[in-house]
């Protein structure tokens, strides 16, 4: 509180040397801002951490060894880092660097290199910082460091940061494009916690009362890197995939949770098998299917799923948590997306997981019930694509034009009704694309990538030899619904496609009338189909169309009124 009128002062002049300002920048704030020319340069070819995790203070202490390869010049080096952990030293290439070659006045680090780097060649940055990082306000969402205690007391913490990114805990490039190429962690916490972390465990030291448990990960996702600190147990199996490998199954949870753990851990070759045989080859075999019981929701940590659904059960009789967050292993981590603004890619194909499952295991009533819920809750305020690049906040807010939810509800429908379209075959083989960067993908013979939408539309219409532009334009690009207008006069019954922005959209519709199914092709929009005057008819009987339905906005509406009268009640 006391450095509050000196960060007002300070905000006016670029460059005072005051205290280090305690609150987060509006850059560290949010995720995914375009990463400027000098980080650009860079290629993050290893972070090994070391972070002490001290519970009673809420404090970090963080030492940060960063590799970089560069592409050009890089006279500076450009990082993200909150400026509510001060920053105690710099070294370069093992040497000490003076305290007038860095600053971090906004949450973007910069340090001016003692020699210039030229192209091709490497430079190692050490960052050592410590602090209270940013608590989260409500987790997942609204993200941070959670610091909880178990039904015991003891201590309970976890990071959950993809709102806000990577640089509230330790020095990063963050932008989902900014992915290292390894990780280590060495994560300090008291005896006798756990640290459980993402990738391949190797191994523990204990020393005056303090443990060290090491971590190493491959190619994770930047939001993807976690902290998860508790009196863990751990259940260990093994997975024998129908690739030939054998994956480790590891789930960290709390002793009080014996019984649901034991449940939640059953479940496991289930979802893997679902996966693998649904998209392809679980994308981290060689590391292992990671779970950890957190204190918040849930959240997709690359090999080390954060879990707190506290072993709810459902009339689907799976985890649906658990399994959305693992869909995130294919739809997040080993297929990123490029930009935020293709966002959907992660949550519309991870949310299209949880019917698909259900489709899997049980049949067409828990698919089309799954797909029924998710369908009441699109809103329609804004294209789920924007075609410019956009920040994790831009996407999420929809005060502030985003998608909001519907990049998880709509995308789901918007998939459900292009495999309609493609068949199953060319549906599951552009999204097998998609995520691996080839349709035959086998353990050892694929990376974790980049991807966008654009991409996805190019394999969508290459994989199908059809001409798709104008169902991407409608569902990913318009905010509205496609309309579906039926006329009936005497015998006939006509249909015309009523488009946001009156673009093509020859969508096949069928009709059923009477016993009788009748596809029309809506060749340029329109068609007709004979109805007696008498008959009853039902349009898409089939449920395989997302489009505009009026019952569901009075639905809405009726809700969002019931929402405002209980608020207005107290
Ligand atoms: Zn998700």
């Amino acid at each position: 509180m006391k450095n509050l009128a000196i960060v007002a002062a300070c905000s006016l002049l670029a460059a005072c040397a005051t205290p280090t300002p305690r609150s987060l920048s509006a850059h560290t704030v949010d995720s995914g801002v375009a990463r400027s020319p000098d980080q650009l340069a860079l290629d993050f070819e290893k972070a090994d951490l070391s972070l002490r995790v001290e519970p009673k203070t809420r404090s970090i202490r963080g030492d940060a060894l960063l590799t970089f390869g560069t592409r050009q010049q890089v006279d500076r080096i450009e990082l993200d880092l909150g400026r509510n952990l001060p920053i105690e030293a710099i070294e370069v290439d093992g040497q000490a660097i003076g305290k007038d070659r860095w600053n971090n006045p906004d949450g973007r680090l910069k340090i001016t290199l003692p020699q210039r780097l030229e192209p091709g060649q490497r430079v190692t940055v050490r960052v050592r910082y410590s602090g209270t990082p940013h608590v989260a306000k409500n987790a997942p969402w609204d993200g941070g460091f959670v610091w909880s205690q178990t039904p015991s007391g003891e201590p309970w913490v976890a990071s959950a940061v993809q709102g806000e990114g990577c640089d509230l805990f330790w020095p990063c490039i963050d932008h989902p494009t900014g992915k290292p190429k390894q990780v280590d962690q060495h994560i300090t916490v008291p005896a006798p916690l756990v640290a459980a972390g993402n990738g391949v465990a190797l191994g523990m030291d204990e020393k005056d009362g303090w443990r060290t448990w090491h971590w190493r990960a491959k190619n994770p996702s930047t939001y993807g890197i976690s902290i998860n600190v508790g009196p863990y147990k751990l259940m260990e199996g093994s997975y024998a995939s129908r690739f030939g490998n054998t994956i480790p199954l590891r789930f960290w949870y709390l002793p009080q949770s014996e019984k649901g753990a034991g449940e939640l851990f059953a479940e496991f070759p289930t979802m893997l098998e679902f996966f693998e045989r649904t998209i392809g080859p679980y994308p981290f075999g060689d590391e292992k299917m990671g779970v950890v019981e957190t204190p918040h929701k849930g959240m997709e940590h690359q090999t080390i799923n954060a879990y707190g659904n506290k072993y709810a059960k459902s009339q689907y009789g799976y985890d649906e948590l658990l399994q959305h967050e693992l869909a995130h292993e294919w739809f997040g981590n080993q297929l990123t997306n490029a930009d935020w603004d293709d966002m959907w890619l992660h949550e519309g194909l991870g949310t299209y997981m949880q019917p698909l499952y259900m489709q899997y295991l049980r049949g067409q009533r828990e698919y089309f019930a799954e797909l029924m819920a998710q369908r009441a809750n699109i809103r329609n305020k804004a294209p789920i694509v924007s075609g410019k690049s956009r920040t994790e906040g831009q996407v999420y807010s929809v005060e502030r034009g985003g998608p909001g939810q519907d990049i998880y509800t709509k995308g789901a429908l918007v998939m459900h009704t292009l495999r309609g379209v493609m068949g199953d075959d060319a549906f599951f083989r552009t999204v097998r694309e998609s995520v691996y960067g080839r349709p035959d993908p086998r353990p050892g013979n694929f990376q974790p990538r980049l991807g966008t939408t654009k991409e996805f539309m190019e394999i969508a219409k290459r994989v199908s030899g059809r001409d798709l532009d104008w169902f991407f334009q409608a569902y990913l690009y318009q905010a509205a619904l496609p309309e579906l207008v039926a006329t009936r006069s005497g015998n006939t019954l006509a249909l015309a496609w009523k488009l946001e922005k009156d673009t093509p959209f020859p969508m096949p519709v069928e009709v059923l009338v009477g016993q009788r199914v009748v596809t029309v092709p809506m060749t340029d929009g329109r068609g007709s189909v004979e109805v007696a005057a008498d008959a009853h008819y039902v349009l898409d009987p089939n449920s395989k169309l997302l489009r505009r339905e009026e019952q569901i906005e009075r639905f809405q509406q009726y809700r969002e009124e019931q929402r405002k009268k209980r608020q207005a009640g107290g």
